[in-house]
């Protein structure tokens, strides 16, 4: 199986710690972490292989909150964007990680800085180490 992952998990799941809405949720996380170390991801839009196993999909709609659905397909576009990848297309994890120091700055002022996961992420060294380097040069 190829997992399905939409834009803005193509960024987040590189940071993955373990966390998340409940058990189930975490274990498929584990799991799809697990199956992209060797198969390439493919892109697609809208609800997608880790979206299916979260507690606030409804009708393929997230409703994490009045907002989510529109802010989370807003964010999708923007790492598309950012990372150079198309919906439909396949890419590979590793290739996506070598572009996360050249985005991240962008990424971590529109997103980790509101965002309710920052916490787990910043217990990752990756994480920790983009984010030193993105608060330097803006020094
Ligand atoms: S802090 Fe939030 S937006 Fe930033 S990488 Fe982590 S989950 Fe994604």
């Amino acid at each position: 199986m190829i997992p399905k992952l939409r834009g803005h998990h193509l960024i987040c799941l590189q940071f993955f710690q373990g966390e998340g809405y409940n058990e189930e949720f975490v274990d498929n996380l584990g799991m799809i972490r697990q199956l992209i170390r060797d198969e390439p991801v493919e892109i697609s839009a809208g609800p997608d292989d880790i979206c299916r196993k979260c507690p606030y999909l409804e009708n393929d709609v997230c409703g994490y909150n009045e907002r989510a659905e529109e802010e989370i397909r807003e964010m999708d576009e923007r790492a598309l964007r950012l990372l150079g990848a198309a919906t439909g297309s396949r890419a590979a994890w590793d290739e996506i990680r070598e572009k996360l120091p050249m985005i991240f700055h962008e990424w971590h002022t529109l997103y980790c800085k509101v965002c309710h996961w920052r916490g787990a992420c910043e217990k990752g060294d990756f994480y920790r180490r983009l984010k030193n380097t993105c608060l330097t040069e803006s020094v």
